[in-house]
């Protein structure tokens, strides 16, 4: 081989970016109607509850076409107020309408799917588990939905919080888990062997979304075939930080936020010869191509 097929050889990288990757549909349908919403109601305030998205870039755009981003209704206002993809609590849809607003309620469809699941398994007498983080906004929605029907619930991010809660556990005959949309798979499955050797009943709703199982399980493969894993997202997005978390496992992983800083992993990607890309639901095509670009012209 010569000097210059080599050198060639060792500058040439692959870098496949996974198919999955970005905005899932829950995501979208929530940006492209709230930034119609403002185009077809200019007059009219619009407040979205929380962050529409975990992505600052976005929140930043929204607030630059007059789109507040809001923890609270403000009183003397009225308008629109939106519900984003979490969903959210039956407290919060009364206050809005008591203060006059008109919602537009764009709770992801996946969601919708926990928050009714949970109350069945409420209303027939289980010992409702959600698994996932309890200060997650889709968990409080879940939970606070299902806990108009009863008060036997547990929400818990892993196995140590239900050890903690066994004597609770084995009083109740029978127990159903719903899981926060986002969630790993393992962690759901740890949660199942140990509820198995505890619970006489044992119903289980796996409610990982489809999208979210769609993007571990191909990011998974990816990471199988690459010396380097590069997760674009906000730290702030659990479905993004589960991704970065599950492909540490596999093989080297940075989890960034935007192209910028790539430069902080010069080294590894100069010596990484197949690096792959990926990116949680709640990261824009701009910020992955910007990514991908300069990935590109290392
Ligand atoms: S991650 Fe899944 S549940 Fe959440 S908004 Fe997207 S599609 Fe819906």
């Amino acid at each position: 081989m010569s000097l210059k097929d080599w050198t060639y050889r060792r500058l040439k990288k692959n870098i496949k970016l996974a198919k999955h990757a970005g905005f899932c549909y829950g995501v979208k349908r929530a940006v492209e109607t709230t930034k119609k919403l403002k185009e077809e109601n200019n007059s009219k305030e619009i407040f979205v509850l929380g962050e529409l998205i975990h992505n600052s870039h976005v929140i930043n755009e929204l607030s630059a076409l007059g789109i507040h981003t809001v923890d609270e209704l403000p009183e003397k206002e009225t308008g629109i107020c939106v519900i984003r993809s979490h969903g959210a609590a039956p407290e919060v849809f009364e206050n809005a309408k008591n203060k006059g607003y008109e919602i537009v309620d764009l709770t992801c469809l996946d969601v919708k799917k926990v928050q009714q699941k949970a109350i069945e398994l409420v209303k027939d007498g289980y010992l409702l588990v959600i698994v996932g983080k309890p200060e997650h906004p889709e968990v409080c929605a879940i939970r606070a939905n299902a806990q108009i029907f009863g008060e036997n619930i547990i929400v818990a991010p892993d196995v140590q919080c239900l050890k903690n809660n066994e004597e609770q556990i084995k009083k109740h005959k029978r127990v159903g888990v719903v899981v926060q949309t986002t969630q790993r798979i393992e962690n759901l499955k740890n949660i199942v062997d140990y509820l198995l050797s505890v619970s006489k009943e044992l119903k289980i709703f796996n409610t990982i979304c489809a999208s979210t199982s769609l993007r571990q399980t191909e990011a998974k493969n990816l990471a199988r075939e690459s010396d380097l894993m590069v997760v674009v997202g906000s730290k702030k997005s659990a479905n993004t930080t589960h991704l970065a978390e599950i492909l540490t496992g596999i093989t080297k992983t940075i989890h960034i936020e935007t192209d910028e800083e790539l430069d902080n992993y010069k080294e590894l990607i100069q010596n990484a010869e197949n690096i792959g890309v990926t990116a949680g639901a709640s990261t824009p095509d701009n910020i992955i191509s910007n990514v991908m670009n300069k990935l590109n012209n290392y």
